[in-house]
């Protein structure tokens, strides 16, 4: 059994037990007498190493990743510039609140920020912990800067599990159920998702009448902020229209309303840019960032406009471990990793062969009812045949047939009928041509 991961791990699938093996089952019995029963476990394997594209479990089974910790390894596990750079911050200090006495990697990571995030203008950022944290305080700057309390969200979007990110979240279940009451004045209006549109419609349609839903029952000069993930993720990974982006940050910007991107999910190179806002050339106010910002260590930003970011009064933000060194450090490795290996064009590779295999599947497997995503983040929705409507049920049984394959797969979607594709930008190519095929395969068992 190995311990050792990163880029060094052997980069192979290999079984030596069914998945999930004796052992993880043993821990899994741990698990449900120590830990708290809503804290559930997709694929029970408890892993001991991980780099590269694959995960080792405590049975010593090796299984490719498409999962990323839900895009949080882009840079992939232990990578080697962020454990060199936690390292080294964790014997020099591990904690002094950057709130009471500040350090120089908070500020470096900042500068970061501004320098990668879309638009030249003059930037700040703020650093927290989660992406859920995040979201809140970009809801907090675009609520002082504006003086104005509403805020804008879309169906099917995830924005986290706090109670403000819970009322901005869409779904019920698990993330709502029994949790509210939830926090005022959000108000969601519709999504521009290609697939599930009665007619065609263009981005610019699907804008207008998300705003003509605004105007209605909000009015732009009650409103602080949109707050909108340029692709979703948790909801499906639903790619909008062309046009839809734009045209609602155009509108934006017209009403003086903030425009905040979430890209949590999006960012640091997943989808083929830095930022997926980049891709339709739009230039968010604010932007919330976290996941993929850190290679595994929990840290998340809001970055945006200085006159907007600045509009807080000092001491309005901040929080005990919010920038805390080590994942600043993590952060700055993970930044390096991602531009030494020029990732963003890694990812964009990926989604080609990614997209292409899986439009053959779809060809074949009429259970795919879309194929869609852009760069490492790609997606199939599963329906019944020749129609939309939803199958959860299969689904479920594809990403069960991938995972005693093998092959870690993630669910998600309003309808829980979307098979999503994070694979760590650092995978090799023979691992996911390997994983492709155990998704066809686990297609072709179902089918
Ligand atoms: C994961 C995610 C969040 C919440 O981040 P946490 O770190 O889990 O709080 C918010 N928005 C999007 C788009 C996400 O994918």
């Amino acid at each position: 059994m190995t311990h050792v991961g990163g880029p060094s791990l052997p980069q192979e699938r290999r079984l030596v037990t069914e998945v999930p093996g004796p052992r993880s089952r043993e821990l899994l019995a741990r698990k449900q007498s120590a830990v708290a029963a809503g804290v559930g476990v997709m694929l029970p394997v408890f892993v001991t190493a991980a780099g590269g594209g694959v995960l080792v479990d405590v049975d010593g089974n090796s299984l490719i990743d498409f999962g990323s910790g839900i895009a949080v390894t882009n840079v992939g596990n232990s990578a080697e510039h962020v454990v060199a750079g936690v390292r080294a911050q964790v014997e020099a200090y591990t904690h002094t609140c950057f709130m009471i006495a500040p350090y120089e990697p908070y500020v470096r990571v900042c500068e970061e920020l501004n320098r990668l995030t879309p638009g030249d203008h003059e930037k700040r950022s703020a650093l927290f912990n989660s992406g859920s944290e995040a979201v809140e305080n970009a809801v907090k700057i675009a609520r002082a800067y504006t003086r104005r309390p509403a805020v804008v969200v879309f169906d099917h979007a995830y924005h986290g599990r706090t109670n403000l990110t819970m009322a901005l979240t869409a779904k019920n279940m698990p993330y709502k159920h029994r949790f509210g009451p939830f926090a005022p004045e959000v108000y969601r209006v519709p999504m521009s998702y290609p697939f599930r549109e009665p007619v065609e419609i263009t981005g610019e349609q699907a804008a207008a009448r998300a705003i003509s839903v605004i105007d209605r029952q909000v009015g732009a000069e009650n409103l602080a902020a949109v707050l909108i993930e340029p692709i979703q993720g948790e909801g499906g990974f639903v790619v909008p229209a062309p046009g839809f982006l734009p045209a609602i940050a155009a509108w934006c910007r017209e009403r003086g309303v903030v425009f905040i991107a979430d890209e949590i999910q999006t960012g640091f190179a997943r989808t083929g840019a830095w930022f997926a806002c980049e891709h339709e050339g739009v230039v968010p106010d604010l932007i919330a960032t976290a996941k993929g910002i850190a290679g595994g260590l929990p840290l998340s930003a809001v970055t945006g406009r200085a006159e907007i970011m600045d509009a807080v009064h000092a001491g309005g933000l901040g929080g005990t471990y919010g920038g805390n060194p080590i994942a600043c450090a993590a952060a700055l490795g993970a930044i390096r990793t991602i531009e030494e290996q020029d990732l963003v064009g890694r990812a964009r590779r990926i989604g080609e062969v990614m997209l292409a295999r899986l439009g053959d599947m779809a060809a074949c497997y009429p259970v795919i009812g879309d194929v869609r995503g852009r760069g490492a983040m790609t997606a199939v929705e599963i329906v019944r045949p020749g129609t939309k409507d939803p199958d959860p049920e299969a689904t479920q049984a594809v990403a069960r047939a991938c995972h005693a394959a093998g092959l870690l797969v993630l669910t998600c979607g309003t309808y829980g009928n979307v098979l999503r594709f994070l694979p760590p930008l650092v995978i090799p190519d023979h691992l996911l041509a390997e994983g492709l095929d155990i998704l066809d395969k686990a297609f072709a068992a179902v089918s």
